[in-house]
């Protein structure tokens, strides 16, 4: 992990949501940069989906909140999303994970059991649209990481949930170290393979 902790990349201009994300800084391996939450806004979903919003007064951010970076990372994927989260409850990742399945991205989810039935829980409705969600079992799934493509991690503090990114002090490192990326995989991998059982 030879890198230097930087700021997220900032993207130019109001409405210019990037199709093609990271920029060149994240782009080799070894880099890694941190977000910290909480954002002051959630983001509009124009300026997610890199169009110009049309609203008048929308109350919702178009610019690169934490939020942003973290679903454009996400975005990125080609083959493969591995999860393990605590709890799934914002719109916005799980919508990102089910576009992410639809394009053909082998997505995978452990989560942790007791919160899948949570009001709010995106968990099931990720199940619903065929996307392979597993339960744990004894103890607390108490990670909040995933692995992009066997590559990109993003791993912190951060609960994938609309309070935390509103309200509570977070942070995600996002790297693309390779030891690091391998051994997040490998842990992914054994827990997969733990709870095979609870689907
Ligand atoms: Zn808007």
């Amino acid at each position: 992990m030879g890198a230097c902790l930087s700021s997220p990349p900032q993207a130019a201009g109001r409405y210019s949501a990037p199709v093609y994300y990271p920029p060149p800084q994240t782009s080799g391996p070894g880099q890694q940069f941190v977000l910290f939450f909480p954002d002051k806004a959630m983001p509009c979903r124009s300026f997610l989906e890199g169009r110009p919003c049309r609203r008048r007064n929308c109350q919702y951010s178009h610019e690169m909140t934490s939020l942003c970076h973290f679903v454009f990372q996400l975005r990125q994927a080609r083959q493969t999303i591995s999860c393990c989260v605590y709890t799934i409850t914002c719109r916005e990742i799980s919508e990102e994970l089910v576009d992410a399945h639809r394009r053909g991205v082998q997505v995978r989810v452990v989560t942790e059991d007791e919160k899948m039935d949570d009001k709010g829980s995106k968990t099931m409705n990720l199940r619903s649209q065929g996307i392979s969600v597993r339960k744990d079992g004894r103890g607390l799934m108490h990670h909040k990481f995933a692995v992009v493509d066997g590559r990109t991690v993003l791993n912190g503090s951060f609960n994938w949930t609309r309070s935390a990114v509103l309200n509570n002090r977070e942070n995600v490192v996002i790297s693309q170290d390779p030891n690091l990326a391998r051994a997040f995989t490998a842990e992914f991998e054994r827990l997969w393979r733990a709870f095979a059982r609870n689907r």
